[in-house]
Order: structure tokens, then C-alpha cells, then sequence
């Protein structure tokens, strides 16, 4: 029998195999164009705020070897515990991506022996950060942070220092509603004799704890505190208050620093449960917190922060005072979208070019970069044909001044500068437009 072969119809193609899209890696997130006007906005005001503090930029690598934090942020804590980003290079090195900004620094002041240079040194940050915790709303295992340090000067004066910039940056921000949480959690001895007095407290509790809670007494008996457990910071509303076991020396350095802080006027709340969850912490703790509106008021931290005078010295350095602060700029960037902050400062131009035909639109390229050049932020919409709807969106960026080139103007090489508020219209040669642009502006 003759074999048949089989004729595949031309419309009967196979239907091509749709590819799985790859999505983002869990608990890390894009930030596209929209959002980003406002971590500039964020980024750019507290860079401006850190500079005239006099503190100057400076950027350390995302991958420090695991050890770095194993020994500055402490083996018992959550971040070392359970949430690093820990891999061995092909070299065998063991490292892992930074949960945290301040124990590279403290590395690098060391490394770069940064304690030859005059004192206090004064160093601001921002970058990624990584932490493998349980992804949720403002909770990321990507993130970011901008952050500040002092080195070298134990003075209380400098602790409210750090307190003062941490509340401009807020106020330059935007931030509303948000309060400084404050609490000293004293040096190594006093803290030692307040955890027996704290261990004693909840041994006695025992059976009204969560089970992380019960693990805890044991190793770090100052995080049990902080436990957002409900029936945890019921007990933790009556436990003995560290202000209560002080030395002298960190009673007076936290007196001082409440004082300072009087004088500045800042409003702060006294929280004798707020000890912050890295270990190199001594004398003053703060937080930044925020009412999240969202979650009904419920109360979120959006940065914290506090002295380390020993963290220098046991990552091989001198003794050195030290005091610091960082925030979160997701968590802050979300805290102005959810205040629904006026759209228009994320998108300012200070200037829109408007045209009307191809003659017009090469003479506006040629002015748009004479603008550029003079640092006026400039608004265009070449691709669109009506003016009037090149208007309304100048309006959207809202530009003071529009330029608009149309066919005659193009002939003539004029353009005509429009005052956006007034409607007032003027016409200006095109050689004498940015100067004219820059008169206004100023
Ligand atoms: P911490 O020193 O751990 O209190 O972190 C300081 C700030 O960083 C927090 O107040 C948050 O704003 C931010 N932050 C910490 N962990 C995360 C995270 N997993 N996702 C987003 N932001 C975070």
C-alpha cells in the first residue's frame, strides 16, 4: 500500500507557545517614572539639607563580607538571624548584600583611617538595601535608605544634632503627622544590670508571651519590648523602665540630649519601649514615626536611628563616639502619595515650548537646548499639533511661562513668551529669548 503522506493545511499552524512573562524577584519592586519625581523630590531635599549640615557623600559597596554585620549588627538579631542576603563568591568568600548602611561605613571610616582626619567627621548615604523578611505593605526585601553619621564627638549636643536634621529633612520634605519616638538604653554596664531586672520581670510573665518572645528571654530579653504582639505589649506596658536603671553618666548624656532638643523646639515622646533591633546601639535611640493612614493610624516608623560608641572599637578601630539615623525612602515616598501631595511639584517645568508646524518644531528643539544650558527646566511636547493641547499640559507641569513658536514666528525668528497666569503675551526675538526667560524666572 502506498505510504500517505500526511499534508499539514497552510491555516493549520501549531499555536505558537506564549512565553511565561518573568516577573520582579519576591519583595523587591520597580520604581517607574511617576514615583520617581518624588524620590528625587525626597533624595534631592535631604541631600540639600545633609550639605548645609556640613556632611559630606559617601558611597560603599551593597556586598560587605558577612562578618562585618555578623560582628556590628549582632549575631542575636533579627537582620543577622534570619533576614541576610549571605552567598559565597567563587573565590569562597563569604559575603552578603548589606541589610544596613552604618556597619560599612563604620568599616570604611576604619579602612580609609578616617580618625586621622579632623573631627567630628560627618558622612551622609543612600543606596539599597537588602533584608530576606516577610514582604508586606512598606516592608520590602529590596529597600532603600538615606541616612546620616557622626564620628568622633560624644557630646549630647551632637545626638540632638542628629535629631534636628532627621525633623528638617521630614519638615522639607512635606511630612505631616509624624512624631520623634525617643528612649536612652544606656552604656554596657547599665544596660546589663536593666536586662537582669527585665529577665526577672518577664521569667514572671512567661506564659503570656508570644512563642518568638519566649525564645528571645533568653538571648536579647531588651527586643521583647518591641514585640508588636498584642498580648506582648501588654506585658511590656507594665516592665520595669530602663530610664530607671541608668548610670549617672547616661542618665546626664540623656538629660542633656532632651534639653537640647527642648531648645530646638522639636516635639518628642518619651518611649521607654522603643530600643531599635541592632545591637550596637548605646544611650540615645529614636525613631521618626508616622500615623499610616492607611492602616488605621496605626503608627510606622519611617527611620531611626541613635549612638554607637563602641561600634567603631569592636570592628578593629579607636574608641570613638559615634551617632546616627537613617529612613526608609519607600516608606517615606508612600507617606506623600498617601498625603496625596500636589501633584504639580512632581512634575514642575519652569518653562513649556509650544510649536505649531516642522518649521516651528526645528526652531524649538535649537531654543529647548539653549534652555537646558541656562539650568531652566524645560516642558515640551513636540509630537502634538494643536497648541491648545500643548497648553493644557504646560498647565499640568505648571510652567510659568510658555513659549509658543508658530508658522510666523518661525519665519519671522520671534517667539512669543506667555505668562501662564496672566495670559499676558509678548513677542521677543529668538536670540534674546532665554534672557528674556531668565528675567522672569528670577
Ligand atoms: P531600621 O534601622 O531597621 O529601623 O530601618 C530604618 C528604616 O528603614 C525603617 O524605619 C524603614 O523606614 C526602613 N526599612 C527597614 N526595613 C525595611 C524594609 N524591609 N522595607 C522597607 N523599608 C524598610
Amino acid at each position: 500500500m502506498p505510504r500517505v503522506k500526511k499534508i499539514e493545511k497552510k491555516d493549520e499552524k501549531k499555536p505558537r507557545k506564549k512565553m511565561t512573562p518573568i516577573q520582579t524577584v519576591r519583595g523587591m519592586k520597580d520604581v517607574l517614572p511617576p514615583e520617581q519625581t518624588l524620590w528625587d523630590h525626597v533624595i534631592n531635599e535631604s541631600r540639600k539639607m545633609c550639605q548645609n549640615f556640613g556632611f559630606g557623600k559617601i558611597e560603599t559597596p551593597v556586598v560587605e563580607f558577612s562578618d562585618l554585620f555578623e560582628r556590628g549588627v549582632g549575631e542575636l538579631t533579627d537582620i543577622v538571624e534570619k533576614e541576610m542576603f549571605v552567598f559565597e563568591t567563587r573565590g569562597e568568600e563569604k559575603v552578603a548584600l548589606r541589610p544596613e548602611g552604618t556597619a560599612g561605613i563604620v568599616r570604611s571610616y576604619i579602612e580609609n583611617g578616617m580618625s586621622k582626619w579632623s573631627q567630628p567627621v560627618k558622612l551622609y548615604y543612600e543606596g539599597p538595601m537588602f533584608r530576606y523578611d516577610r514582604p508586606q505593605t512598606g516592608r520590602y526585601r529590596q529597600f532603600h535608605q538615606f541616612g546620616f553619621e557622626v564620628f568622633g564627638d560624644p557630646c549630647p549636643a551632637v545626638d540632638a544634632q542628629i535629631i534636628y536634621l532627621a525633623w528638617k529633612i521630614c519638615q522639607k520634605i512635606g511630612l505631616k503627622n509624624i512624631t520623634i519616638q525617643i528612649n536612652s538604653i544606656g552604656c554596657k554596664e547599665c544596660r546589663s544590670s536593666y536586662k537582669n531586672v527585665l529577665t526577672d520581670y518577664y521569667e514572671m510573665k512567661i506564659n503570656k508571651l508570644c512563642t518568638d518572645c519566649k525564645r528571645r528571654l533568653l538571648k536579647n530579653p531588651l527586643r521583647l519590648l518591641d514585640c508588636k504582639e498584642e498580648k506582648c505589649m501588654q506585658v511590656a506596658s507594665s516592665a520595669p523602665q530602663i530610664i530607671d536603671s541608668l548610670c549617672t553618666g547616661c542618665h546626664d548624656h540623656f538629660k542633656n540630649v532632651l534639653e537640647f532638643l527642648d531648645e530646638l523646639e522639636l516635639p518628642y515622646v518619651l518611649n521607654s519601649s522603643l530600643v531599635r533591633g541592632l545591637d550596637y546601639y548605646t544611650k540615645t535611640v529614636f525613631e521618626v514615626w508616622a500615623s499610616d493612614l492607611e492602616n488605621g493610624a496605626r503608627q510606622l516608623s519611617l527611620g531611626g536611628g541613635g549612638r554607637y560608641d563602641n561600634l567603631v572599637q569592636s570592628l578593629g578601630g579607636e574608641p570613638t563616639p559615634a551617632v546616627g539615623y537613617s529612613f526608609g525612602i519607600e516608606r517615606v515616598v508612600e507617606q506623600l502619595v498617601n498625603a496625596k501631595i500636589n501633584i504639580d511639584m512632581r512634575m514642575k517645568k519652569d518653562v513649556f515650548l509650544v510649536q505649531l508646524g516642522d518649521k516651528a518644531r526645528k526652531k524649538i528643539l535649537r531654543l529647548f537646548d539653549n534652555l537646558i544650558d541656562a539650568n531652566i527646566s524645560v516642558g515640551e511636547s513636540v509630537g502634538r499639533g494643536s497648541i491648545k493641547s500643548q497648553l493644557r499640559i504646560a498647565n499640568r507641569y505648571s510652567s510659568k511661562l510658555a513659549l509658543i513658536i508658530g508658522q510666523k514666528e518661525a519665519l519671522d525668528n520671534t517667539v512669543i513668551i506667555r505668562d501662564m497666569e496672566s495670559g499676558m503675551q509678548e513677542v521677543v526675538t529668538l536670540e534674546d529669548a532665554v534672557e528674556e526667560v531668565k528675567r522672569r524666572l528670577s
